[in-house]
């Protein structure tokens, strides 16, 4: 079996849930720290690091339903995006 055996909503879902662990696990971070070991979780910054994993992992699979294009174009920019946002948040700040 491939993943062209799961169908576009059953990525979805799957995405979804691998989303949230993603959230779960940064939470984890929050509370107890980055480096964190706690038995029958792990260290925190490796589950968190197997979890965004999952998530790409979905993500090739949806490759052939949604728009890469578009996908990449997001990815290449969204830390760009952040730091204009993050400057112009700090000069109005800076003149409030
Ligand atoms: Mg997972």
């Amino acid at each position: 079996m491939t993943s062209d055996d799961l169908t576009r909503d059953e990525l979805l879902d799957l995405l979804v849930e691998e989303a949230a662990e993603v959230i779960q696990a940064i939470q984890k971070i929050k509370r107890f720290g980055f480096d964190h070991f706690e038995p029958g979780y792990g260290v925190n910054h490796e589950k968190l690091a197997l979890e965004i994993g999952d998530v790409l992992g979905i993500v090739d699979a949806l490759e052939p339903h949604i728009s890469t294009s578009h996908m990449q174009f997001s990815r290449h920019h969204k830390i760009r995006k952040v730091l204009e946002w993050k400057k112009i948040v700090a000069e109005r700040q800076k003149n409030a």
